[in-house]
């Protein structure tokens, strides 16, 4: 980590509290505290997975994966290669290479799982030579969105993956080479079987954890399943419902669907597109269970909740995982999960206020708020007791109001820098989007001191 630590956090808050004339030191509440899961891979991991190999890794007699951000994945049958998923085109000339020296025998189809870049924006490098290119009919309608969005999403890529996306100078260029368009030219509605030198695929429609466009590909003779993003990058994980850099909402109970439709398929070997394979059948059948149930509670809480009257942030801050279903929140979140459940559901409208109606948010008055409150100063002092409270988000939510009137503020950019670093601190390191978020967030707040 390189974030400033909890120490500096501390003595900034030891002296905004001493400022002020309290002795009693804050103290957050440990429960707010999270634990980073033992033996789970980091999101930014990815970074460097596969970098020290020159070579394909063979996984399984008939397959290989060339490792990178996202892997490529070869079945070789001996009569011809099938290529799932591509990994990023940024990344082809290194790991297409791996996979030419394997054999060389003609690619056939290059299955392609969803339409995010770091499994299809290679399909056409893979595909030449007049290779099937094959992917969900959702894909089509996923990847033309995505494209139509990308000046409203690589500024937010950039946040999250600041590794990956292309620095602005070069993005117009280098966006269009990371998000090309490609031509299926096998669609897939729910399923698509064909087979090569006596190998039977099985392209089956799996939507869930990273979109509707979710494909996995079967090979039943071997009970290996390709999984793609299926499980996120982490099989095991909590799945991302929402990704809080900017695509449509994914629903759970499509994902349960899928989880079951594995469940029945019985694999013994799962090969996903990040990080390595998953061996054994006890403990694929375990984390696909356990995956499965902990989504059903978290929907079924939220239906709960709902009905009962609860409004959505209440929800957020109560509906936990039972200690049996507990999951690592690596990249997505239970609370964020359960917004996405609730909005996904009833939409945007929560019959709170009737200003929402109208395009009219709380900044639009929080200048008047700050004159009620007798200035910025003011505001500030509120906010600095609320995080000596061990209330960081809160505090966070009055200096929004006193930023209304003066973002450059001295005092105000102090106590939102101790407020974020606490949130970092009680992140536990743990989910990749909070901490890239807060991160970000405190490089701005910098800037300003
Ligand atoms: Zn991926």
């Amino acid at each position: 980590m390189k974030h400033r630590g909890p120490r500096g956090a501390w003595i900034l808050i030891v002296a905004l509290v001493a400022a002020w004339g309290c002795n009693d030191a804050p103290d957050a509440r440990p429960e707010d505290r999270v634990a980073r899961p033992q033996g789970v891979p980091q999101t930014r991991d990815l970074e460097t997975f596969g970098r020290d190999l020159d070579a394909a890794v063979r996984v399984h007699d008939l397959v290989y994966q060339a490792r990178g951000t996202g892997n490529v994945q070869m079945v070789a049958t001996g009569a011809g290669n099938v290529i799932i998923d591509t990994g990023l085109v940024t990344e082809a000339s290194r790991l297409k290479p791996m996979i030419d020296r394997i054999n060389d025998d003609p690619t056939t189809h290059v299955i392609v799982t969803h339409a995010h870049p770091d499994h299809y924006s290679a399909a056409d490098d893979f595909a030449e030579g007049g290779a099937e290119i094959v992917a969900h009919r959702e894909f089509l309608h996923n990847q033309t969105y995505l494209k139509a969005l990308v000046p409203f999403l690589m500024p937010r890529n950039r946040i999250f993956f600041p590794e990956q996306v292309p620095v602005p100078r070069f993005a117009d260029r280098a966006v269009q080479w990371l998000y090309p368009v490609i031509e299926p030219t096998i669609v897939v509605d729910d399923e698509y079987a064909f087979e090569i030198g006596g190998v039977r695929f099985e392209v089956l429609s799996m939507p869930g954890a990273e979109g509707s466009d979710g494909l996995c590909v079967w090979l039943p003779q071997h009970r290996i399943l390709f999984t793609g993003d299926l499980f996120g990058h982490v099989f095991g994980m909590w799945p991302n419902l929402t990704t809080i850099r900017g695509e449509r909402t994914r629903f759970p109970l499509p994902y349960i669907e899928s989880l079951d439709r594995i469940l029945e398929l019985d694999p013994v070997l799962l090969v996903p597109s990040h990080f390595e394979p998953i061996t054994g059948r006890d403990r694929i059948r375990a984390g696909v269970i356990k995956t499965r149930d902990a989504v059903q509670y978290v929907h079924d809480r939220v239906i709960e909740g709902m009905n009962d009257g609860k409004d959505v942030y209440t929800l957020m801050r109560e509906i936990r995982l039972p200690e049996e279903l507990q999951l690592p929140e690596i990249h997505g979140k239970v609370a964020w999960g359960v917004r996405s459940i609730w909005e996904g559901y009833s939409g945007w409208f929560r019959l709170d206020s009737t200003a929402e109606l109208y395009g009219v948010t709380d900044d639009a008055v929080y200048p008047d708020v700050v004159e009620l409150a007798g200035g910025v100063d003011a505001i500030n002092r509120r906010a600095a007791l609320r995080l000596e409270r061990g209330e960081p988000a809160e505090a966070i939510r009055l200096l929004d109001i006193a930023r209304s009137v003066d973002p450059r503020n001295r005092r105000s950019a102090e106590i939102r820098l101790a407020a974020l670093e606490e949130l970092l601190e009680r992140s536990g390191d743990v989910n990749h989007y909070e901490v890239y978020w807060l991160r970000h967030r405190i490089r701005q707040t910098r800037e300003l001191l």
